[in-house]
């Protein structure tokens, strides 16, 4: 089941050319889509279904510094500045909050792995707190668990999936961006190596500018075009309850995840709770992903599914021109696991007694899209000119999402880029250099 979100119309005409087009109405092709169109360039941002549908609907809604690896930290110290930028601006509530998130563990090893990341947080000026077993203990109290110490990442926060892509789509539009949605892209236009249009199902738009943040499905855009993207999506389950009393913002322990939103109610979830599905894309790719594979195996369940088949990495492939797999699969809608729901319903009542007594009010399943270090490619893509990719957003995207989209939108547009791409770029997932696997 689709998660609620705030549905926006679409425009009628689709332009016969523009500046720039965006291939995908996530947070990332939504953002950059307003900070191109903020420049004043002529922006189409095209969506298979509508905005926001996938990923950037699904999320917990953290945007956060804390525990991130070093090379994401510099486009998460510009995301957190313009997620505030954005509201502004905008003049729309995306939901963003510099709540602060609280994390408790009785994981000896997960302390001493936070305790060694205030190395990295001393680097990157963050501000954050080690909480002792008392201070973890009033921070997040728990029945039957005994904390031995947390987190308490000041400045970090959170915002509204339901409302945040959309509004800042809307935000684009505003500055002059036309969105389309039912509106998958096709393919490329190429001519002499050099993008020269966009083939959609609703026409053809001529550009030399196409950025891809086709989320789950990039990897396949790219293949279509003879270019490799190494990505493997993870499978997970969240959900929503009604309005519950307030037992804090954003709340993280070993199990459950917990993060309240504008309305009062909860999304819920299992942190590193996901199940990768063996697929040819995955096969495909199959050795860049081994060192993950290796660090994350105690965390990763493994099966085989629909998706061996159908979606973005499956058998099926793309189609007749008339109707490819972007038609086919307009939303990538996959079923919350019924047995995961309970897990973290169960957890949740039993540690803590407020809560005894939520209501599910829905629930939902999602593909997270990584890539072999767990760092997003924001990038310019060798052998097609004028083509360039952000995707890969590795489960950090959305609060990532405002820094990936100026990111983009610097590359594309040729600008002085707001921080060092060279972290993002794809060649390194390529090149044969060791892959240093991130943290989720
Ligand atoms: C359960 C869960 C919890 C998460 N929690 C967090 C969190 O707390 N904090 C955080 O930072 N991140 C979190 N993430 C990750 C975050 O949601 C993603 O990294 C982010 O939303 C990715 O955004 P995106 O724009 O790249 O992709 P998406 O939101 O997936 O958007 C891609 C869009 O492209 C469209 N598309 C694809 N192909 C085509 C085509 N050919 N033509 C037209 N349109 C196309 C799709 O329909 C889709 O709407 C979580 C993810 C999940 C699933």
């Amino acid at each position: 089941m689709s998660p609620s979100i705030k549905y926006i119309p679409s425009d009628e005409h689709l332009p016969s050319s523009a500046d720039v087009v965006i291939i995908g109405g996530g947070i990332v092709g939504a953002t950059a889509a307003y900070f191109l169109a903020r420049r004043g360039l002529s922006v189409a941002l095209i969506e298979k279904g509508y905005v926001g549908c996938e990923q950037s609907s699904r999320n917990w809604g953290w945007c956060r510094q804390q525990n991130r690896d070093a090379r994401e930290l510099p486009l998460s110290g510009a995301a957190m500045r313009l997620w505030g930028e954005l509201t502004a601006e905008i003049g729309t509530d995306l939901g963003f909050r510099r709540c602060g998130l609280k994390y408790a563990t009785d994981d000896p090893k997960q302390l001493a792995e936070w305790e060694a990341w205030l190395d990295t947080a001393r680097q990157f000026d963050i501000n954050t707190k080690i909480l002792s077993a008392a201070e973890a203990t009033s921070a997040i109290p728990s029945v039957g668990r005994k904390w031995l110490g947390g987190v308490h990442s000041v400045d970090d926060g959170k915002a509204e999936p339901a409302i945040a892509a959309p509004g800042i789509a809307e935000g684009a539009r505003a500055h002059g961006a036309s969105i389309h949605q039912n509106c998958a892209a096709h393919g490329l236009d190429i001519t002499n190596g050099a993008v020269t249009g966009v083939i959609t199902e609703k026409g053809v738009i001529r550009t030399n500018a196409v950025l891809c943040a086709a989320g789950a499905w990039a990897s396949a855009f790219c293949r279509r075009h003879g270019l490799r993207f190494p990505q493997a999506s993870v499978r997970q389950t969240a959900m929503r309850t009604r309005p519950a009393p307030d037992i804090g913002d954003v709340i993280y322990t070993p199990d459950c995840a917990l993060t309240r939103r504008l309305d009062g109610s909860y999304t819920m979830a299992i942190s590193g709770k996901a199940r990768l599905e063996i697929t040819p894309q995955g096969l495909r790719y199959g050795k860049s992903f081994l060192p993950m594979f290796i660090k994350r195996l105690g965390a990763m369940e493994f099966g085989i599914g629909k998706s061996f088949i159908h979606g973005p990495e499956g058998l099926a492939g793309w189609g007749s021109a008339k109707s490819s797999a972007f038609e086919r699969i307009r939303v990538l809608d996959p079923t919350a696991m019924p047995e995961t729901v309970t897990d973290i319903l169960k957890r949740v009542r039993k540690r803590f007694p407020a809560l005894a007594n939520i209501e599910v009010a829905e629930t939902w399943g999602s593909y997270v899209d990584c890539t072999p270090d767990a760092v997003p490619v924001i990038s310019a893509m060798d052998g097609i000119s004028g083509f360039f990719l952000a995707a890969g957003c590795s489960g950090h995207g959305f609060g990532l999402g405002p820094g990936i989209g100026h990111l983009a939108a610097d590359l594309v547009a040729n600008d002085t880029p707001c921080v060092d791409p060279e972290p993002y770029s794809l060649s390194r997932l390529l090149d044969g250099s060791k892959v240093e696997v991130g943290a989720i």
